[in-house]
This record gives structure tokens, C-alpha cells and sequence, in this order.
């Protein structure tokens, strides 16, 4: 932490000016409440704001769908055919893979399914898999029915992974323990990057290796992870990822999934998956023969020509991704999320009304930290509302607040803090 913070509008301001993305704010389009005043906006961990830069690239091809119909496929500005192509290597930068790895499609627990087929290849003896209890609800059901797709019983082969008691998180020490605990009949290690509901970022480099000891699979759902942390997924030796466009990712509501599988895997021909014209080795592609061959790469895991549309709006923000670099985005978010930290606590020291807790560890966690409350939370949710302060809610008393690197500012967490100082919750 750093003890130089200070919970005045001068040192917020002061930050501001030293902060050399701060002109990435004006890049988006932010929220107005009825009074039409511009909203303080810290939930880009669910939906992202939009890109100025996203209207016009959608404007793109739909120019070009009227001027060229059928033709564009190949005539448009960015020829649909291969459109997927120009997501790739930007995409990549954002996980830390290489392009081969990394494919936009779908959406994300459509991929997931897919990973699985993929992935989850269990056999009588190696066939569980270890997540974290409590994972996001579409996870668990997408894992329900995979293990049942297979003919197991969901208590049998899912081990789900609680806290210790009295605790919030999972201790990595457990859960590599817990890895080494099953490993004979472990198949498959699947977790989020970070979590969705306490904000911790998974150790997924030791979680990986120690995955990899016992010979099972680690795949990792990086909804809430992408666009937030620097992830390394390749040096990682992650075997499969996936992940959404538009939480961190600001690319709109339900728009286009990413998936990674490492070098290893997605070179290999041989290596299962369901298929789709869209995989089929390219050149060949509208030859329309019989036969199975697929693309090289993440691409041969492509079901259904790109929808263009969604794709131009996540190309126009993997834009700014690529300028901004991921690495100075996450280098401010620790320092922004840690100067929320310290206004957070500041204000609970100068307002008895305040109760609550950080639950999101200190030293695992990205742009999200999650305060748990007691029966006055929903309350403290309101009254920042009413302040014009975009936050969000989590049943049961879980409130998120995400200051993302890319277009929150300091003053942005200055002005929640002395939002919380006039909360009364009598
Ligand atoms: C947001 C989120 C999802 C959403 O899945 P969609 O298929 O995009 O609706 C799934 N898993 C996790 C962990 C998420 O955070």
C-alpha cells in the first residue's frame, strides 16, 4: 500500500495529471442519470462502457454489406471472409498468447462446451474436476452437464473447493493441495481468473503446474480476468482459456467470446473438437468437400462464419487494448485499486454509519474489490446511486466496485469516498 496516499481532490487531481492514460477517458462514452449529469461509472466489470471509436466501425460494414451485398465477403474494407483475422493478434496481446493460440467466436459458454469437448476427456478412473465452490452460475451448469454428458454423477466428479472457516478465499496452498489430494482421479482443473462474486485472482501459473504434475488438464475461465490483468497464458502453460468481450473488454452487451488453447494442442490436428465449415482449412474452405480438415491453430476450433457486426465493435476496443498496452493498464489498475483501498477504509474510519469488509485479498486481486455489508448494504448501494455513483449489487450483500484502468479516473474513487462519508443509515 502506498502510505502516501491522500483523501483530498488535490491529490486525486494530482494523480490524474501524472497519469499517463488518463486520455483513454475521453475515448468512452459514459453513463447520464435522468438529471442528465454524467454518471461515476465502476462497473466495467460487468459491462464495459462503449468506445467513441465503436459506432463508426459497426457504420463500416454496414456501408459495405449495402454497397457490396455477397460481395463484401471478399470487396468489403475488411473482407469477411477471414474477418476473424484481424481480432487475432490484438486479441492475443491481451492474454498473453500467441495469435496461432487465440480465436474470436462464439459466445462464451458456448465455448467453454467446446473447450470441454475438447478437454474434458475423462475415462473411468481420471474423470473429476476441481473448481472453486460458488463459481459463476453458467460455469457450474455448463460443468453440471458436461459430467453428465458423460455419465457421472455431479457429486461424485465435481469437487467443488470452499474456504477455510471464517475465511473468504481460497488459500492457493489448498488448492494445490487438493489438486495433489486427487490427483489419480483428477481430469480436468477448472477455474476462473477471478472470481466474480469476492474479486480474487487465481494463482493460475501454480495451479497450472501443479495440474500439469498430476496429470490432469487446467482450463481457466477468464470472464472477469481479460482486459484486467497482464496474463501470461501461454508461458503459463494454460491448456485452454476462454473469456467474454464485454466486461473489462468494453465491447457490448453479449458481443463475441475469445478462446485460447495452447500451441501444443490447437497445432495438432489430431486434437478432438466439434467442427464447422468456418475451421476447415482455409484455402479449401469453399471447395464444399467432404471430410474434415481443419485451419491450423485455434482457428480449426471455428463453427459458424464471424458474426461482423459484433466483431467490429470488440476490433475497435481491442484497439485501444493495443494502445493503451496491457501492461500500463494493469501497472495504474494496482495503484488505483489500492488508492480505492485506502479511501474505502478512510471513510469507514470517519463514518461509524459505514460497515463493511474487503473481502477481495490484498495481494490476489485485479480492478474489483468486493465489500461485504450486513443488513445496511443495500442501503449504502442506494445512497451511492443517489450520488450518481454507479456501483454494483451482488445478492446476498456483496457490493462490487471496479475502478478500470482504462477510464476511471482518481478523482473518479476521490468523490465515492466522500459519496460514503454522508451515508446515514438512520
Ligand atoms: C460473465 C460471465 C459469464 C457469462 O457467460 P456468457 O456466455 O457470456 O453469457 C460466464 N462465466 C463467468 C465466469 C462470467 O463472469
Amino acid at each position: 500500500m502506498n502510505i502516501s496516499f491522500q483523501n483530498s481532490l488535490e491529490y486525486a487531481n494530482d494523480c490524474d495529471k501524472n497519469d499517463s492514460l488518463a486520455k483513454f477517458r475521453d475515448q468512452y462514452i459514459f453513463p447520464v442519470n435522468e438529471k442528465n449529469e454524467t454518471q461515476i461509472y465502476f462497473c466495467g466489470n460487468s459491462l464495459g462502457l462503449q468506445p467513441k471509436t465503436a459506432k463508426e466501425a459497426l457504420n463500416i460494414e454496414l456501408e459495405d454489406w449495402g454497397k457490396w451485398g455477397v460481395e463484401g465477403h471478399f470487396h468489403g474494407r475488411k473482407p469477411w471472409f477471414h474477418y476473424h483475422k484481424f481480432l487475432t493478434e490484438h486479441a492475443a496481446e491481451v492474454v498473453g498468447a500467441k495469435p496461432i493460440e487465440v480465436v474470436v467466436m462464439n459466445q462464451l459458454t458456448v465455448n467453454l462446451h467446446l473447450l470441454m469437448v475438447s478437454f474434458y476427456r475423462p475415462s473411468k478412473e481420471k474423470y473429476k474436476i476441481i473448481m472453486e465452490a460458488g463459481a459463476f452460475p453458467s460455469d457450474m451448469y455448463a460443468i453440471e452437464s458436461q459430467v453428465k454428458h458423460h455419465g457421472f454423477d455431479y457429486n461424485d466428479a465435481v469437487i467443488e473447493l470452499v474456504p477455510r472457516e471464517g475465511e473468504f478465499t481460497l488459500r492457493t496452498e489448498d488448492i494445490l493441495k487438493a489438486i495433489e489430494d486427487n490427483a489419480s482421479e483428477l481430469a480436468l482443473v477448472f477455474f476462473s481468473g477471478v472470481q466474480y462474486y469476492t474479486g480474487q485472482y487465481f494463482n493460475i501459473p501454480e495451479i497450472t503446474k501443479k495440474a500439469h504434475e498430476v496429470g490432469a488438464i487446467a482450463g481457466f475461465d477468464l470472464a472477469h480476468a481479460a482486459g484486467n490483468l497482464n496474463l501470461k497464458l501461454h508461458d503459463w502453460d494454460v491448456d485452454f482459456a476462454a473469456w467474454c468481450s464485454y466486461k473489462y473488454l468494453n465491447s457490448g452487451p453479449g458481443n463475441v467470446s475469445g478462446i485460447y488453447i495452447h500451441e501444443k494442442h490447437c497445432t495438432n490436428p489430431e486434437t478432438p473438437r466439434f467442427s464447422g465449415w468456418w475451421g476447415y482449412q482455409e484455402n479449401k474452405r469453399f471447395l464444399m468437400e467432404k471430410g474434415y480438415i481443419p485451419e491450423n491453430g485455434a482457428a480449426g476450433w471455428q463453427l459458424s462464419n464471424a458474426p461482423v457486426f459484433g466483431m467490429a465493435v470488440h476490433l475497435a476496443s481491442l484497439e485501444l487494448f493495443h494502445q493503451a498496452g496491457i501492461e500500463n493498464l494493469r501497472n495504474k489498475s494496482i495503484v488505483l485499486t489500492n488508492y480505492l483501498e485506502f479511501i474505502l477504509e478512510d471513510a469507514k474510519s470517519q463514518n461509524a454509519n459505514l460497515s463493511f469488509e474487503i473481502i477481495t485479498p490484498k495481494n490476489e486481486r485485479g480492478a474489483q474489490l468486493s465489500l461485504l455489508t450486513d443488513s445496511t448494504g443495500k442501503a449504502l448501494f442506494d445512497h451511492l446511486i443517489h450520488h450518481n455513483i454507479i456501483a454494483d449489487w451482488r445478492e446476498p450483500n456483496v457490493i462490487r466496485i471496479a475502478p478500470t484502468p482504462m477510464y476511471n479516473s482518481f478523482l473518479d474513487v476521490y468523490l465515492l469516498g466522500k459519496a460514503m462519508l454522508s451515508f446515514s443509515n438512520k
